[in-house]
């Protein structure tokens, strides 16, 4: 689903990614970990063509995307979550969620998404006329990932949903976005909440100074000592 090969990006003279290699399968679960300023939300940023790319490929869906204007890009389904929600936060839930079915195949799909949304996220149909800015962080970032599923992604990018969220909160989301993945959706998740991401993911990423330097998959990274010993806390 994506392929990403060679992939350098930066701001004007500092050089953050150094050739980033990885893939995401379709209907795989990926999670991309790493510490902070370590490149990962930059790798996002130059997928969904945010930042422009130095060098590099990107493949998704069988095609190059990296020449791509943004809007292609999410005509495609590549949906990127940002990190720090960006919501509008004086529209209601409701307005926020009709924001991400701004695509034609987003318009006509609405009512099927805004059930899915209504599904997974009972609370934003109790509190579909509330002000997004008064909500709860917790609340915010499930209007933030609710957004993302209003515009059909075939990819899913969430980048550090967990951030300011309490431990239950951070659970809370983590079991959603499973359900995600259960809906078909292929999800690559970037966290600097090592642990449970490696436990929830199907396989994962260490990025590190601009480089991919460990993948493997959950029972691969949970038994790995480097990664114990850096990232998993034991
Ligand atoms: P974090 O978890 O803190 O967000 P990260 O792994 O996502 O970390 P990035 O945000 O991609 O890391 O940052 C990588 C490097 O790029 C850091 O050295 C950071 O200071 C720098 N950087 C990030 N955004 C900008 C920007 N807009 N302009 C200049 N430098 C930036």
């Amino acid at each position: 689903m994506l392929a990403v090969s060679g992939l350098q990006a930066g701001y004007g003279n500092l050089q953050v990614l150094r050739g980033v290699e990885f893939t995401v399968k379709k209907g795989e679960f990926v999670s991309l970990i790493g510490s902070n300023g370590a490149g990962k939300t930059t790798l996002l940023r130059t997928i969904s063509a945010l930042i422009k790319r130095s060098a590099g490929v990107v493949e998704f869906d069988g095609e190059r995307i990296e020449g791509l204007a943004q809007d292609a890009i999410v005509k495609r389904g590549l949906i990127h979550v940002p990190e720090g929600r960006k919501l509008f936060s004086d529209m209601s839930v409701l307005e926020n969620l009709e924001l991400g079915a701004y695509t034609k195949e987003a318009r006509k799909k609405k009512k099927e998404n805004l059930e899915l949304c209504y599904e997974l996220f009972p609370i934003l149909k109790e509190r579909v006329h509330q002000i997004a800015g008064t909500m709860s962080g917790g609340q915010q970032q499930m209007v933030a990932i609710a957004r993302g599923l209003m515009s059909c992604p075939k990819l899913l990018i969430l980048d550090e949903p967990s951030i300011g969220l309490s431990p239950l909160l951070t659970k809370q989301v983590f079991e959603i976005i499973e359900q995600i993945k259960g809906k078909g959706v292929t999800v690559l998740l970037v966290e600097q909440n090592a642990k449970q991401a490696v436990a929830l993911a199907d396989r994962s990423y260490v990025l590190e100074n601009g480089r991919i330097v460990l993948e493997g998959t959950r029972e691969e990274l949970l038994h790995n000592d480097q990664l114990k010993a850096a990232y998993l806390g034991h």
